[in-house]
């Protein structure tokens, strides 16, 4: 398999963007020459070549931050011996030395980080029938292979790069990365890994047992803390898990999206997002209202305050605190779990359908708190009775000045923080179209995002 597939005017594939013939070329064939100066390139066969070839890409293509990739006369040096070794054992028929070199593999793809996430997603495969793994392999060779050998390759580069090896471990590596390349050979990659991945599948789903029963139903948040590093460890699993989640997630999501579960969280967690959506949101009502379907938390502005503005740190404790919570005063036990499952989501899958549903809630409560107008905070002293007010420096330095009575400074600071930055533009916006933000915060509840 031709997994380099590089023309001089293609781009470049270490990512830089820029065209192979002015980026990484010169170092890639400078590598294939080095490496196949070592092994003797001219007595090769051309599988060997195949291999060379990828080794020299591996080793020439520039890296993004800087590793400690071995040069390619100790990477040909290295090839030499892992083939000799090989040709060896075949030669001897040794059928049990070569089932040896796939534990070893095997060994390899557990112990380095970079090498965890070359693993075969079987779940999709899971129709209980005997002989599943005959269709998965038979999936990796036909049309599913391509993207897997790509992938597999990318992680064997930055495994070099950033893990730590012995010259033995990089020996083991570089005759898995010959049986990848090789077409005769690609079997033997792919069940060493599917040996691998059910091995993993099988240790994470124990020790996630073990966790929930060590922790029982009393520290939620205790198991999510230890699931963390399960998923560092076992990134299939979390792959496995999160596919499996998202179906149990929707109940829930729907439950929030339309007030069925009606959230809440203080106002210093949103007050940035009000701003933004008063500010933002206030130009854009006709182009809202007539893109139908498109999902409101993805609109720019709400991102930035959220993200680059730091109001996440602020929010992101509260929408746990209270979807607990609802965890608790809850029934209906579908809901129940699909809250549970929502919880574990938010808390341990950092991924983009993680930031997807942040968002979603986030918006949910910022129309909730434009929703419900007037808000009334009698231990701060102060009422907000309608969006301009959530724009009035008076009432919002007494709000500050409040929480900060109650020994929450950087509560106060951050509430004090946005109000510098976005509160004066929202406030122009608030007088004037006071009436159509209600509107739109209305609008806006019942949207329920496609997940
Ligand atoms: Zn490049």
């Amino acid at each position: 398999m031709d997994i380099f597939q590089v023309e001089r005017n293609d781009g470049c594939p270490c990512g830089s963007g820029r065209k192979f013939k002015r980026c990484c070329q010169d170092r890639v064939e400078d590598a294939v020459r080095r490496i196949g100066q070592v092994i003797g390139m001219s007595g090769c066969t051309a599988e060997g070549r195949e291999i060379i070839e990828t080794l020299g890409f591996l080793s020439g293509l520039q890296a993004e931050d800087e590793g400690h990739m071995p040069d390619p006369e100790t990477l040909g040096k290295i090839l030499k011996e892992a083939w000799e070794e090989e040709d060896d054992m075949r030669s001897r028929k040794d059928e049990g030395a070569l089932r040896g070199l796939s534990l070893q593999l095997q060994v390899l793809l557990g112990e380095k980080p970079y090498l965890r996430h070359i693993r075969v997603p079987v779940w999709l495969f899971d129709s209980g029938e005997d002989d599943e793994d005959f269709d998965i392999v038979e999936y990796l060779t036909g049309t599913g292979g391509y993207l897997f050998v790509t992938e597999a390759v990318e992680s064997i580069r930055l495994s070099l790069l950033y893990d730590d090896y012995t010259e033995d471990e990089v020996k083991i590596l570089l005759t898995g990365l010959g049986w990848l390349v090789v077409d005769d050979t690609r079997g033997l990659f792919f069940q060493s890994v599917l040996y691998k991945t059910r091995c993993d599948l099988l240790a994470a789903g124990k020790e996630a047992s073990e966790i929930f029963e060590k922790y029982g139903d009393e520290n939620k948040l205790g198991v999510y803390e230890e699931m963390r590093s399960i998923f560092q460890k076992y990134p299939v699993y979390k792959k496995m898990l999160s596919a499996d989640m998202l179906k149990g997630i929707n109940p829930a999501v729907k439950a929030i999206s339309q007030g069925e579960i009606k959230i809440n969280v203080p106002l210093y967690s949103v007050l940035g997002g009000i701003y933004a959506i008063i500010s933002g949101l206030a130009d854009s009502f006709t182009s809202v209202f007539s893109r139908r379907g498109v999902f409101p938390a993805l609109i720019p502005p709400l991102e930035d305050v959220l993200l680059d503005g730091g109001e996440l740190i602020f929010f992101f404790p509260e929408v746990v605190n209270f979807i607990g919570e609802a965890i608790q005063e809850n029934r209906d036990d579908e809901l129940e779990s699909s809250l549970g499952k929502l919880l574990v989501y938010l808390t341990c899958l950092h991924d983009e359908i993680q930031l997807t549903l942040l968002k979603l809630l986030y918006m949910r409560c910022i129309c909730t708190f434009l929703d419900e107008l007037p808000l009334a905070l009698p231990e701060a002293g102060v009422e907000f009775g309608a969006p301009k007010d959530f724009c009035d420096g008076k009432l919002v330095q007494q709000y500050a000045g409040y929480l900060e009575s109650q020994g929450m400074a950087e509560e106060a600071g951050h509430v004090r923080d946005v109000y510098r930055s976005m509160g004066e533009q929202a406030r122009v916006k608030a007088e004037t179209q006071e009436k159509e933000l209600v509107k739109l915060a209305r609008a806006l509840f019942g949207e329920v995002p496609v997940l």
